[in-house]
Order: structure tokens, then C-alpha cells, then sequence
């Protein structure tokens, strides 16, 4: 290298040094760090949540893809159906207003909650995500469809948060946060006909901004009813499993759906940790264990179900235990490829399908909470 070439090079990487020290002792001075600040902010506020409302394809992001296990990375169940400017949750487990929130998924835009069943891992975040949707504007009691029992979960969240709506009104207004708009409203899903040995009922489809939604019958025993539910628009669909064990009257409910969501539960990893608990004389944990092999689903079966219903994409939630490395991740879906080798994802916190209307298309990316 000739010598110039060299001194130019050193005068340039002084040159640069010199501008990054500069800009950087700038991030110093209270005057510069607010306006990056408020650039930042209004950048942020200009953007929003736009991505999820921009079109007119039915889309499906996952907002909580475990079960009771607990996950760093993962909220409890949870997912949101959007369509022609709405979306609808199926589900609130714990750590999902976290998730929306993150999204900027709050209120105005929500259209109503469907809760599957009342454990708690797919309700705990109910009262936090309404009053999200309070907070943000949300016009009028929020929505909130189940089967029997929806009545006293959204009454008794209502009294929980009862004080909470108070101070805030308090502080800010009845004009800005009308009380009324601060509760829930519960209604009730029936299924038709008189209960079958089977449980292959199914509620009357009801019509909601535009989408088709069904509730179906699953078993989860004891937790009964336990429902499903389909979303049809424009021609897509998406049905949701909620919490069932292996249950062949869901083929009927997702025949031609274009994505079943499936809870999934590894009953070979959790056979595991119970003859662990056996062994270390933890009968609280080997009882546990025992007790939810009868009343979920392994990725094997769902497949079968995805299979027979002919969905294009099987979509695995509630991940129970979540598969957190390479190694338990194998062995939860161990044996899967021989049933469906193709066409079946393992949900994460963020697994966001968009579906364009009558098309067969199914377009998967993951958004980052
Ligand atoms: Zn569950
Ligand atoms: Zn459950």
C-alpha cells in the first residue's frame, strides 16, 4: 500500500471516530436527547398498529402459545382472529395483554372476546385486556361469548376491577373513560340439541362484523362444556381447538378450514416428568401429571384430526410442556413427520398467518412482541 493511501486511511478512520464521539457526547445534552426522544415517540404513535388493519385478509396471530408450564417467552393461551377492521380473541391467558399491548393491539379496534372454557390459564388476562380497551377508547361494554359459566367469570372480573375504574374515572374524567364502557358483558353460547355420548354438538353460527363464527363441542372433561371455534370470512377460514382431548368430531368442525389452530400436549415428555415426580417422592407432581394425560391432546392426534379435515396448515398452541431447546422440541413432536410431514408449524408468542380473501393461499411470518 502506497504511503498516501495509508495516511488517507488513518486521517478517514480519525475523521469517523471523531463523528461517532461527537453524536454520541450530543446524546449527552438534555435539549438533543428530547427531541430523539420525541421523534422517536411520534414515529411510534404516526405507525400504530396499522400492519394488522391495512387489508382485508382474515389473519390469525397467536398471542399465547403456552399452557401452566411457565415460559419466559411464551403467554398463556391465546389467540386473535382479524377481519374487516376488527379482531377477536379467543382466549386471555396470562401474559397476553402483555403481548397485545406490546402490539399496540388495545381497544378500539376490539371486536369481542371468546373464551373456550374457564381454566385459567385462558382467562387470567380478561380484566387487563378490558381495561386496555377502556383506556384506549373502546366504545361500549366489551363482548365477552362463552359457554355456560361466561356469566359469573365476566361478573366476578368486573367486581375485581370494580375500584380500578373508579380511580381512574376519578382522575380523569367521565367524559374521557364513561364508566359504562368499562364493563364487560357476558353472553352465553348454546349448543343445540340434547347433550350426545359423542359431544359433537355445535352452537348456531353467529354473524359478527362480517365473520361467521360456530362454536363446537370439545372434551375436556371435567371442564364442560369446552368449545372450538370456527371463523369463516370471505371465503377462509380458521378453526381454534381450545382445549380438548384427542376428539373426532372436530374433523366435522375444521373440515376445509384453511388453518386449525391445536392445542398440543408431548404425553411421552409429560410421562417423563411424572415417573420423575415418582421418583423423587413429589406425589403432588406424579398426581398432576397423571391427571391431564386424560383431558389433552398429542401433537399425533391433532394431526390425525388436521389430516382427515384436510386443512392446509395445522398450527400447534398450548404447548404443554413448552419446548424450549432443540432437544425437547425433538422429542415433542417425535414420530409427527410419519402422520404429517408437511404443512404443520410449532406456534410461538407472535406466529401471525395471513390469509388472503378466496385464495388458497396461507402466508406465515412471525412479529416480535
Ligand atoms: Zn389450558
Ligand atoms: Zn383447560
Amino acid at each position: 500500500m502506497k504511503q498516501n493511501t495509508r495516511r488517507w486511511l488513518v486521517r478517514a478512520g480519525v475523521a469517523l471516530a471523531g463523528i461517532i464521539l461527537a453524536a454520541g457526547s450530543m446524546l449527552l445534552i438534555p435539549a438533543v436527547q428530547d427531541r430523539v426522544f420525541t421523534l422517536f415517540v411520534t414515529q411510534h404513535l404516526r405507525t400504530g398498529n396499522t400492519p394488522f388493519f391495512k387489508d382485508d385478509n382474515l389473519k390469525v396471530l397467536l398471542c399465547g402459545t403456552s399452557a401452566p408450564f411457565a415460559d419466559p417467552n411464551r403467554a398463556q393461551s391465546c389467540v386473535a382472529v382479524f377481519a374487516n377492521g376488527k379482531y377477536y380473541l379467543v382466549d386471555t391467558g396470562p401474559g397476553s395483554g402483555r403481548n397485545l399491548a406490546l402490539w399496540q393491539l388495545r381497544g378500539r379496534e376490539l371486536g369481542a372476546v371468546f373464551l373456550t372454557h374457564f381454566h385459567s390459564d385462558h382467562i387470567g388476562d380478561l380484566g387487563e385486556i378490558n381495561t386496555n380497551a377502556w383506556l384506549d377508547g373502546h366504545p361500549g361494554p366489551l363482548p365477552v361469548y362463552g359457554g355456560p359459566g361466561v356469566e359469573p367469570v365476566v361478573q366476578g372480573f368486573n367486581q375485581a376491577y370494580a375500584q380500578d375504574e373508579d380511580y381512574r374515572t376519578v382522575n380523569t374524567g367521565s367524559g374521557l373513560l364513561p364508566p359504562a364502557a368499562a364493563t364487560m358483558r357476558a353472553t352465553t353460547i348454546s349448543l343445540a340439541g340434547p347433550p350426545t355420548p359423542r359431544m359433537n354438538r355445535r352452537s348456531a353460527p353467529l354473524q359478527l362484523g362480517g365473520l361467521t363464527i360456530t362454536a363446537f363441542e370439545v372434551n375436556h372433561k371435567p371442564a364442560a362444556p369446552a368449545y372450538a371455534y370456527r371463523f369463516d370470512y370471505r371465503g377462509r377460514s380458521v378453526t381454534i381447538s381450545g382445549d380438548t382431548r384427542y376428539h373426532p368430531p372436530l374433523v366435522a368442525a375444521a373440515r376445509g378450514s384453511d388453518v386449525l389452530v391445536h392445542e398440543a400436549q408431548s404425553q411421552h415428555l409429560v410421562r417423563l416428568i411424572q415417573e420423575s415426580a415418582a421418583t423423587t417422592g413429589n406425589a403432588r407432581l406424579d398426581r398432576i401429571m397423571g391427571d391431564i394425560q386424560a383431558y389433552h391432546a398429542d401433537p399425533i392426534d391433532a394431526a390425525r384430526i388436521a389430516n382427515a379435515a384436510q386443512v392446509r396448515l395445522l398450527v400447534f398452541t398450548h404447548l404443554n410442556p413448552p419446548p424450549s431447546n432443540p432437544l425437547t422440541y425433538s422429542m415433542f413432536y417425535r414420530g409427527l413427520n410419519r402422520v404429517r410431514s408437511t404443512d404443520w408449524i410449532s406456534g410461538v408468542d407472535g406466529t401471525f398467518i395471513t390469509l388472503p380473501p378466496d385464495s388458497k393461499e396461507v402466508i406465515v411470518t412471525t412479529l416480535k412482541p
